[in-house]
């Protein structure tokens, strides 16, 4: 479904990638491990199209994402991609509904749309009782579960989630691994996850390690 192949980025003197691999099969939830530092979050940020290689390719179904114009990659990242965070990055202002519903509002949907099925998304998520508060009025645990249903909302291929529990503790982790790899499964929607936790790992299909810029899968 995505694949990244021999991707290298420097920043200055510091190589992030070098020489990094990594393919994704549509609907399989991914765990990328590796010490901080190691370019996890540099290879989730090629792959996803918010950063540009400088060199190696990214190809998505049939398209190249190292060749396509700009706004054609921020289409498809719009329409294809989903993203979780370390911290939700919930819109402060929004309640929880008009969060999730946002996102389906800026694919186009109408806003009493987009609040149903923002409020069915909720729901999956168990957390249907923080549709009307601010994300400031809720915890963490809930915030993120908040997150997912934002990210999965407008049915994306695949799912991006850059230490999805690293703000949370055990328990909240867990419950919101286990919503999102529920769910993705459900779904078909490929997850890519990064993660220092072995535990949140565990909830993945497979373990890719990268260290100093490379990859390799363990045996
Ligand atoms: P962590 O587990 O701490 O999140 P990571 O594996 O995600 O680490 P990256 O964020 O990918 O690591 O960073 C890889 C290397 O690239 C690090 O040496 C980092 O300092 C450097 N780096 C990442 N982003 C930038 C940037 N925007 N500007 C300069 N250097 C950067
Ligand atoms: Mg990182």
């Amino acid at each position: 479904l995505l694949y990244g192949v021999d991707l290298h980025k420097a920043f200055g003197p510091s190589k992030a990638l070098d020489g990094a691999s990594l393919h994704v099969r549509a609907g399989e939830v991914v765990a990328v491990m590796g010490p901080s530092g190691s370019g996890k979050s540099t290879l989730m940020h090629c792959l996803a199209g918010i950063l540009r290689a400088d060199s190696g390719r990214v190809v998505y179904r049939d398209d190249d994402l190292t060749t396509m114009s700009d706004a054609h990659r921020s289409a498809l990242r719009r329409t294809e991609f989903g993203f979780i965070f370390q911290f939700g990055q919930l819109v402060p202002e929004l309640s929880c509904l008009e969060n999730v519903a946002l996102a389906l509002r800026l694919g186009g949907a109408r806003q009493r749309a987009a609040e149903a099925r923002a409020a069915e998304w909720l729901e999956h998520l168990e957390v249907a009782d923080v549709a009307a508060k601010r994300p400031g009025e809720i915890s963490g645990g809930q915030g993120q579960r908040v997150a997912v249903a934002r990210a999965l909302v407008t049915g994306p291929s695949v799912v991006f989630a850059d230490e999805p529990t690293g703000a949370l503790d055990s328990w909240n982790g867990e419950k919101v691994m286990g919503l999102l790899t529920t769910v993705a499964r459900r779904t078909a929607t490929a997850v890519l996850l990064v993660t220092h936790d072995a535990r949140v790992a565990a909830y993945s299909d497979r373990e890719v390690v990268v260290r100093d810029g490379r990859t390799r899968e363990p045996v």
